[in-house]
């Protein structure tokens, strides 16, 4: 692929090449850092690699059925424990149809607030979780998804974007224990509509 360097006024402000001061990320009140070091900045370059499921849509994961489905109704999916995580519960929420945040029907995107309160109190549903992190990337695959990630009772160092970090280096939760977890969320789902485990027998 044939990528040039990205310029805007933005792009042309950042000292690229240059390894950046740290201290921030350990400064951060909400910090879990005793000491990070950073790469250098690396060039920003453009056109971009495509992401999941944008040049073959047949490729994309969201859309194949998976045994990882907890829970759908006819317009959402939350997916869980395709691979393994140290919080209470890590889950994918997508919708059944390939649609991009950018162009996504209306009706759609107007039933999400509510699927979002579900999520949230489904996920809280699961013994030691205090709070339900919502988050919307986008990187990865481009059919339209965002994460719910269950923050522990008590751990104040996990408060904000640190929880992700802390879901890389957590125990990976038992296996019985996680299928605890992903049957709490999904019969919680389940209760206000949809199916829960629709890929299992
Ligand atoms: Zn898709």
């Amino acid at each position: 692929m044939d990528q040039q360097p990205a310029d805007s006024a933005y792009h042309r402000t950042l000292p690229i090449g240059e390894r950046l001061s740290s201290r921030p990320l350990v400064d951060d009140r909400f910090s879990c850092f005793e000491e990070v070091t950073l790469k250098a900045l690396e060039p920003m370059l453009v056109p971009e690699a495509p992401r999941a499921g944008e040049v073959d849509r047949s490729e994309c994961g969201h859309c194949r059925p998976s045994e990882h489905t907890i829970w759908h109704d006819d317009l959402w999916q939350v997916r869980s424990g395709f691979t393994p995580f140290g919080l209470p519960f890590v889950g994918g929420i997508a919708p059944r149809e390939h649609v991009l945040l950018d162009d996504a029907p209306l009706d759609l995107l107007a039933t999400l607030g509510p699927l979002l309160q579900r999520v949230s109190n489904a996920v809280k549903a699961v013994p030691g979780v205090a709070r339900t992190h919502l988050a919307r990337w986008g990187d990865g695959s481009e059919h339209f998804h965002l994460w719910a990630l269950a923050r522990p009772a008590g751990m104040m160092q996990g408060r904000g974007a640190m929880l992700a970090f802390w879901d890389d280096v957590l125990p990976p939760l038992p296996d019985d224990l996680r299928e605890q977890h992903l049957g709490i969320v999904a019969e919680a789902l389940a209760a206000g509509g949809g199916t829960p485990f629709p890929g299992r027998d």
